[in-house]
């Protein structure tokens, strides 16, 4: 697993849709240096899940969003699960 720190502007709420490389996974950095948002991709490189980090969903802040072929945001998010904490700690650290 891999962790790639892009630079991003705040609202940017759409960071990649495609990866480049297949089971990779994504942390997207605004331009003040904060994680937005950490983007879970598959086999066939499309996204797999998304953790927010930055916005509410639900009254939940960090939430996670299962992808099921959505290309933005599905409607529904869920808590996150241990395992994703600790992947957010991790992608925090690289961050800076
Ligand atoms: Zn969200």
């Amino acid at each position: 697993m891999k962790v790639v720190v892009l630079n991003a502007t705040e609202n940017q709420i759409k960071p990649i849709e495609l990866a480049n490389s297949a089971n990779s996974i994504y942390a997207i950095k605004n331009d003040k240096g904060k994680i937005t948002s950490i983007n879970f991709f598959g086999e066939d490189k499309h996204k797999t899940k998304q953790i927010d980090l930055q916005h509410k969903h639900q009254g939940m802040i960090p939430h996670t969003h299962e992808f099921h072929g959505e290309k933005y945001h599905p409607s529904s998010a869920r808590p996150c699960t241990p395992e994703e904490l600790a992947i957010i700690a991790r992608a925090k650290e690289f961050a800076q």
